[in-house]
């Protein structure tokens, strides 16, 4: 699984196994074109997770260029100029071999959707998910369509997920996340290590990404709105929040991260 590089912070994920590849989000067709070019691969399939320019802007491209089949988010198909086949929560797909579970994940934008499978061919085995702008690394997307009960509803299907599945997110958004993350638990001593690393590899040029659901688990404050120390925290920022009631916890830390420097 390789991560490419688009675009100031984008990642459009590629998965290849026997000399076929399959991409996630192509927001630009070239670096995709390079990908292939420069390991010898055919692609032989497109996922979209939703319909923003980033994660579509490539797709007609690399499809009138090699006739790969493309899939995306049913709800958003009136918003996406390029013909491909509807998928909504509860559908599968396969691609390359390897059967991917459809979720529904409204909230950064109404028709959102992610792939899950639960193991790969490529690394270990291990399960993987593609979830675009709705969840990152130590964060969440923002809420342009959807509401907070929305969001927090995909955010709790996401983090039911196994631990050890390979999260990857569209976006290189970690060390930003990791700081406002820190502003709202700054005793989680886990968030402190899983920051220096990631500190480490931005330093070296590296990506943050995959993520462990785990670590996400333990480190990210929009999956952790029902800890104490969270709710305590957005209660800090908006006095009117509901300790017991997550929906309200992610709301005020919505607000909050999108104003926070
Ligand atoms: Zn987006
Ligand atoms: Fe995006």
């Amino acid at each position: 699984m390789l991560p490419l590089p688009a675009f100031a912070d984008n990642y459009i994920w590629m998965l290849h196994a026997a000399g076929q590849a399959v991409v996630v989000d192509p927001g630009d067709a070239q670096p995709v074109f390079d990908a292939l070019a420069q390991r010898g691969l055919r692609l032989a399939g497109i996922l979209v997770t939703h319909h923003h320019r980033d994660h579509v802007g490539g797709v007609a491209a690399l499809r009138e260029a090699t006739g790969a089949p493309v899939w995306g988010p049913a709800r958003e198909q009136y918003r996406i100029a390029v013909p491909f086949v509807p998928l909504a929560g509860g559908d599968r797909v396969e691609v390359l071999g390897v059967p991917f579970a459809v979720i529904d994940v409204p909230g950064h934008t109404a028709g959102h959707i992610a792939y899950y499978a639960p193991a790969l061919p490529d690394a270990a085995g291990t399960p993987v998910l593609f979830c675009g702008d709705t969840l990152f690394s130590a964060g969440c997307g923002r809420l342009f369509e959807g509401t907070p009960a929305q969001m927090q509803a995909s955010l709790d299907a996401l983090a039911a997920l196994p631990g050890d599945t390979r999260v990857c997110c569209a976006h290189e958004y970690t060390l930003s996340n990791l700081k406002f993350a820190r502003a709202v638990e700054p005793g989680n001593a886990e968030l402190l290590q899983y920051s220096a690393r990631c500190h480490e590899l931005r330093a070296g040029g590296l990506p943050t990404l995959p993520a462990r659901l785990a670590t996400e688990r333990a480190i990210n404050p929009f999956l952790r709105t029902r800890e104490a120390t969270v709710a305590g925290a957005a209660r800090g920022f908006d006095a009117q929040v509901s300790p017991n009631d997550a929906v309200s916890v992610f709301a005020a830390l919505r607000q909050w991260k999108n104003t926070f420097q």
